[in-house]
């Protein structure tokens, strides 16, 4: 068996040329430009790229982007001060601070302080409850990629073994919740689990988010499942590989994403997603008659 190797880059191409008509239709019918403010705090030239190809996504979806940069040195009453103000500003409908912080400052703290509203990254603690019950008002952007391309590729979740390898706040358990939430029987494995490939053999669907290279191989990967690798490394010799064995895994799977290419330009998408619901939202209110 080969795979089907699922393009990433052309889903999100597809959802994007969506979302720019939806924007086009908030800003002929409403007057609204959707806009998300992007906070990087310190110099990190990773953190930069991020937060330019967020920039530079907007700007091609239509949406407008303010970029607050704050030095290093910055305390966290000065963050704080900058989210409440983005909290009530009319222009704005999501705010992202672009992670990691510096050490001084508490990150939770600032989470909570953007507005549920607009927190369109889906890390407010609101937001991450809400993925319990299956109420969030933003879901976290990679996780929800993930489950758009499972839609995209018409794979059923409903009754089927997914299990997700990694357990972090922000992909691995999100993860797992949401297709919980749909209706799979869902395993989560970390780095403390023995025997990762006595439960990996089991998934029909595999969700690998763990920040090691080649830590699946064919032998503990389930003929005919579904292989979704968020992995995303940079080997010494500068090439960017994920989780999954791929020459290898693709031979055995189904369905495979590649590293890059696969769930990495979801991600994104998905912030131009929430955040133009978050503008549809606002637009909504003000037709009601009640302003946010
Ligand atoms: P993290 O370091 O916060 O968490 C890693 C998780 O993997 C932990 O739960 C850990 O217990 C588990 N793990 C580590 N080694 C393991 C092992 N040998 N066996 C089983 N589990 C193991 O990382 P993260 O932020 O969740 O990111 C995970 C990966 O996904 C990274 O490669 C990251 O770069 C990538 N990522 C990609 C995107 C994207 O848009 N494509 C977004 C976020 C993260």
């Amino acid at each position: 068996m080969s795979a089907k190797i699922i393009d990433g880059k052309a889903i999100a191409a597809k959802l994007r040329a969506e979302y720019h008509v939806r924007v086009d239709v908030l800003k002929a019918k409403h007057g609204i430009t959707p806009g998300l403010a992007v906070i990087l705090v310190g110099d990190s030239a990773a953190s930069r790229s991020y937060v330019s190809g967020k920039i530079k996504a907007c700007r091609e979806a239509g949406i407008h982007s303010e970029l607050i940069e704050l030095p290093a040195t910055a305390s966290e009453v000065e963050l704080l001060d900058r989210i409440e103000s983005l909290n009530t500003d009319p222009a704005i409908h999501g705010i992202l601070v672009q992670l990691p912080l510096p050490a001084h400052i508490g990150v939770s703290s600032v989470i909570e302080a953007i507005s549920v509203e607009k927190d369109v990254d889906g890390f407010h603690l609101y937001n991450m409850g809400g993925l319990v019950t299956g109420s969030t008002v933003f879901s976290p952007c990679t996780p929800y990629g993930v489950q758009k391309i499972l839609e995209h590729e018409n794979i059923p979740v409903e009754g089927r073994n997914v299990v997700v390898v990694g357990a972090s706040n922000i992909v691995g358990k999100p993860t797992a919740l949401m297709l919980m939430q749909q209706d799979a029987t869902v395993v989560i494995c970390h780095k403390k689990t023995r025997d990762l490939g006595h439960f990996t053999l089991l998934a029909d669907i595999l969700v690998v988010a763990a920040g090691v290279p080649n830590l699946i191989v064919p032998q503990i990967v389930r003929t005919g499942a579904v292989v979704i690798d968020v992995g995303f490394n940079r080997l010494p010799d500068g090439r960017i590989v994920g989780d999954v064995d791929f020459e290898g895994v693709k031979e055995k799977a189904s369905y495979i994403t590649p590293v890059p290419g696969g769930v990495g330009p979801m991600t994104v998408t998905m912030l131009l997603h929430n955040t133009i619901v978050s503008a549809e939202r606002f637009a909504t209110a003000i037709t009601s008659g009640f302003r946010r």
